[in-house]
């Protein structure tokens, strides 16, 4: 057969073997959609934080709880120290009004700085309860954002793996179809199929060119059906037109 006659039943097969080409592409489309990439990137942004939020958190709990123990301790001190005061007034061993009046003194003064001391303990451990419970929401928070990363991650795994084996599948189709094609015609194809974007050959339905949907000339539809010739062209569209019907 010459490079350039073909028969109805080569066009239906270049036809079966674009469109294995065009489910290809679009599964190549799919493979690259980042549309799951991108959440994935954006939950881990978002846990990112959420951690850095709850060292920080964590850090600052650790701070009031040093200063806390700090200031426990500071009273505990200042008790002693009063005792101490109160022993000594108690004793009798004060001989001068000017002796008393500086140990009123020192104990009015450490009576003041103890009591501060509590109140800011006291304010401190509030402080300390809020952000314990904030600490646990952030935990929370973090522990949903790592199973929704998972699940995502999962997801997409799942999907680029059935795509690729997908696409395995349609690429082998296509290599068959290949060899059994004339080359003429895989050369026709390469010609055109980026200026049509993928479609070549079109299938006539009832008259009409299946890509363009325009009526045929009687002279083309009388073409593909004597066949044998250089593929039948669409004289709107440019494509290579066959008869589905016959091709099987
Ligand atoms: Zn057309």
């Amino acid at each position: 057969m010459s490079e350039t006659m073909f028969t109805n039943k080569d066009v239906f097969l270049l036809y079966r073997f674009q469109e294995a080409h065009r489910r290809l592409s679009l599964l190549q489309g799919q493979l690259s959609d980042p549309a799951l990439r991108h959440e994935i990137k954006d939950l881990s942004d978002q846990l990112a934080l959420v951690i850095k939020e709850t060292n920080l958190l964590q850090k600052e709990i650790d701070q009031l709880k040093t200063e806390n123990q700090k200031l426990e301790d500071e009273c505990k001190e200042y008790d002693f120290q009063l005792g101490q005061i109160e022993k000594t007034l108690y004793s009798g061993k004060i001989s001068s009004p000017k002796e008393l009046e500086q140990l009123q003194k020192r104990n009015a003064e450490y009576k003041n700085a103890k009591g501060s001391r509590e109140e800011r303990l006291i304010n401190q451990l509030y402080l300390i309860e809020e952000q314990e419970n904030r600490l646990g929401q952030l935990q929370e928070k973090a522990e949903g954002l790592k199973e929704r990363v998972e699940i995502v991650r999962e997801q997409e795994t799942k999907r680029r793996t059935t795509l690729r084996a997908q696409a395995e599948k349609v690429k082998t189709e296509a290599g068959e179809i290949e060899k059994a094609l004339p080359q003429g015609l895989i050369k026709f194809y390469q010609r055109s199929a980026e200026v049509l974007k993928g479609i070549v050959v079109a299938p006539i339905v009832e008259s009409t060119c299946g890509s363009c949907h325009v009526i045929l000339s009687q002279a083309v539809l009388e073409k593909v059906k004597k066949g044998g010739g250089t593929v039948p062209l669409c004289e709107s569209c440019g494509r290579g037109l066959f008869y589905p019907e016959t091709s099987r």
